[in-house]
């Protein structure tokens, strides 16, 4: 292409300098002849002139063809002047009188017959109209004539009549090779001066060429690229995917792509900065660009997405072989000079004509295989897998409808009682979330929390909770509480603090009546923004509760490093503790150590009589569970049913209470719903 161009400029630029030199040779031979046509005219008036004055009857000859001897001996010195080598003289009808070759010999006067412009009719009737008529000759092999000359006819005239034509030979081979010398100097100077003007435009054409060459080049890398790493992008990926399946069509063998995510990479982003992030994705994209073989590509598809395509594939092996060493690469932390990141890598990968028939689906698939790896555990890799795509597609389709439950307000509240460990006190109520969807029905938390957390719709979520459990319990009458189970990322949110404020203010609960339930593992990452955020909460009056403890590391170095008021024992403890000495001692100790940091107790999950007798017996402050009331939508709570007060009063021992809690709160019927 470069080459083209050059090759062709040079040859434009010739074939001007070309075309330039033949017009102005075609111009210089049309002027020379006209420089030496006037010439010769000039010359032959001037001689005839000279001859009509000086030549005596010369009237004589032209009219009557009468030679005189005066005018024979004058007319012969007339023969060779300056240019003029020879003449003829014709009457006025255009025949022949005299020839000068025949002034030496009086007897051949007049027998040389020859015609005015040697037979041209058309030169014959312009000279005997009375014009001059010049024709150029060349000499040729006849030694007697010049190498050029002109033959003039010049009509000579009396009284304004025409009285015969003159015809004058003009050597002109002085003059021409004068006029030529002229020329060939002008001819070679503009030459030279247009030789000049083309180099110079030829190289300033030559620069603008290659200026817009390199522009031409850096939008075509630009369209095909990914800058910061230098891969490709996108669409030429798609490209790429595109040739591949074509060349597969055609009988060539089968190939995959890899989906490659770097995880965690947001938190090399956000705690390292941007410039450590480039360079990690940078120093990836040469790592992946390390492992793959001629004919294969990799790709930036934006973020930290990456792929491979991987071509020449002739079993799955090949496949997981790549993807194992891509895992193992990444897997090396990176090296960021004074900084060390550590971003490992999860892959997803489809083969063509396998998983699927067309290189968008073929990339869906790797990227649903990818999904997979992230979801297992990332780092590791995973093959694209067709239930999984039905799970997918089904967690999506859920996803979007969550999005709508919230805007819908299909989010209802139930609240499950708890009571002093006497089993009748009521001392307030967990609100817990059911989702009324439109088609599927009353929905538990567990099928829709974890993926409002994974959306971040926990966030409005939680907040819905929150406000609507706030304005509820803000109408229980005296110092009932209401728990309300918080999710990490609320945790983590800087203005969580502010928004318990502001909808303490709206509902007008008192904070202390309000609790917050928050579990071990959201503690683990134990950053200072946790501790703030708790504290806070904690002088504002709001009580913090440790959930579902002893399911996690059930640290009570938390207890004490935290300000909790309450601590839950897990459910999975209260099974077990009226029949396990083993559970029994654990509990009872739990029960005391946290007494012993001012942390009072409730026990989760009691369905038998043989359990709440168990946690009072350890001491336990609060109880929770089935057996003592089912969660329950707000208009059946416990307090608002009819003669609840009077069974809180009067029953004071533990067995009939709690049968008779069996009975009034319903704990051994199902939930109204779900
Ligand atoms: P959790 O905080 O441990 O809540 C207690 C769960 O145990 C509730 O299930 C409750 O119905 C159930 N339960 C109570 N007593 C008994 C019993 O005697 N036996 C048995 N087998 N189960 C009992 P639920 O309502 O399905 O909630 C499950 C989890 O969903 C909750 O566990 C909590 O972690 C979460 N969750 C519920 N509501 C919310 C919410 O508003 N926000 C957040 N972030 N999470 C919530
Ligand atoms: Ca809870
Ligand atoms: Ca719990």
């Amino acid at each position: 292409m470069k080459n083209n161009v050059l090759l062709m400029l040079v040859l434009s630029i010739c074939a001007s300098i070309v075309i330039a030199v033949v017009v102005m040779m075609g111009v210089m031979r049309h002027a020379s002849t006209q420089l030496l046509e006037s010439d010769a005219e000039h010359t032959a008036v001037s001689w005839a002139e000279f001859v009509s004055r000086s030549v005596p009857d010369l009237d004589l000859l032209l009219e009557q063809g009468e030679l005189t001897e005066r005018a024979r001996t004058q007319l012969k010195r007339f023969r060779h002047v300056e240019e003029v080598f020879r003449f003829k003289m014709f009457n006025r009808e255009g025949e022949t009188l005299l020839v000068s070759d025949d002034l030496d010999d009086p007897a051949g006067i007049g027998s040389t017959k020859s015609s005015i412009g040697h037979n041209n009719t058309k030169v014959r009737s312009l000279v005997l109209n009375g014009n001059n008529v010049i024709l150029l000759e060349r000499g040729g092999d006849n030694p007697q004539r010049p190498d050029l000359y002109s033959e003039a006819y010049v009509p000579v005239e009396r009284d304004g009549q025409m009285i015969g034509v003159v015809e004058v030979y003009v050597d002109q081979s002085d003059r021409a090779a004068l006029i030529s010398t002229a020329f060939n100097v002008v001819a070679g100077a503009m030459f030279v001066l247009l030789s000049i003007f083309g180099l110079i435009g030829g190289s300033v054409l030559l620069k603008r060429l290659k200026a817009e060459r390199l522009a031409d080049e850096r939008v075509r890398y630009l369209a095909y690229h990914d800058v910061l790493s230098g891969l490709m992008n996108r669409s030429s990926f798609n490209e790429a995917l595109y040739r591949a399946a074509q060349s597969y069509r055609e009988g060539g063998a089968t190939f995959s792509v890899l989906c490659v995510d770097l995880d965690h990479f947001k938190n090399v982003n956000d705690s390292m900065g941007h410039a450590a992030g480039d360079e990690v994705l940078r120093q990836t994209g040469e790592r992946l660009r390390s492992l793959v073989r001629h004919g294969d590509h990799v790709a930036r598809l934006g973020g930290d997405e990456f792929a491979i395509l991987q071509t020449d594939v002739h079993s799955p092996d090949d496949v997981s072989t790549l993807a194992q060493r891509v895992v193992e690469v990444l897997d090396i932390s990176f090296d960021l000079g004074s900084e060390v990141a550590h971003c490992k890598g999860s892959v997803g990968a489809a083969i063509f004509g396998t998983d699927a028939m067309t290189t968008d689906s073929l990339l869906h698939k790797a990227d649903l295989a990818l999904y997979r790896s992230k979801l297992f555990g990332r780092g590791i890799f995973s093959f694209y897998d067709e239930e999984l795509d039905q799970q997918v597609a089904e967690r999506n389709t859920l996803a979007m409808a969550l999005r709508a439950a919230i805007d819908d307000e299909q989010f209802r509240l139930h609240y499950q009682p708890q009571f002093a460990t006497d089993g009748t006190t009521l001392k307030g109520y967990e609100a817990l979330v059911r989702w009324e969807h439109p088609t599927l029905g009353l929905q538990m938390p567990d099928k829709f929390i974890p993926l409002a957390e994974e959306t971040g719709l926990i966030v409005p979520l939680g907040q819905w909770v929150l406000q609507a459990a706030c304005a509820e319990a803000a109408q229980w009458p005296g110092e009932l509480s209401v728990a309300v189970n918080l999710s990490a990322i609320q945790l983590r949110r800087d203005d969580l603090v502010e928004e318990v404020a502001r909808t303490l203010d709206a509902s007008g609960l008192p904070a202390h009546r309000l609790e917050l339930e928050i579990t071990e593992s959201m503690l683990m990452s134990n950053t200072a923004q946790i501790t703030q955020t708790l504290n806070r909460l904690n002088s504002m009056g709001v009580r913090i509760a440790m959930d579902d403890f002893g399911t996690g590391y059930s640290s009570m170095a938390y207890l004490w490093r935290f300000p909790f008021d309450k601590l839950k024992i897990d459910r999975a403890f209260t099974e077990s503790v009226d029949k396990d000495s083993k559970v029994s001692l654990v509990v009872k100790s739990i029960i005391s150590l946290a007494h012993s940091l001012q942390i009072r107790v409730n026990a989760e999950g009691i369905e038998t009589i043989g359990q709440l007798e168990a946690l009072r017996r350890h001491e336990c402050d609060e109880v929770q569970g089935y057996m003592l009331g089912r969660p329950f939508p707000e208009d059946q709570l416990v307090h608002k049913r009819e003669g609840y007060a009077d069974i809180s009063n009067s029953i004071t021992t533990l067995k009939p209470l709690g049968k008779r809690c069996i009975n009034l709160f319903g704990a051994a019927s199902r939930p109204p719903a779900g």
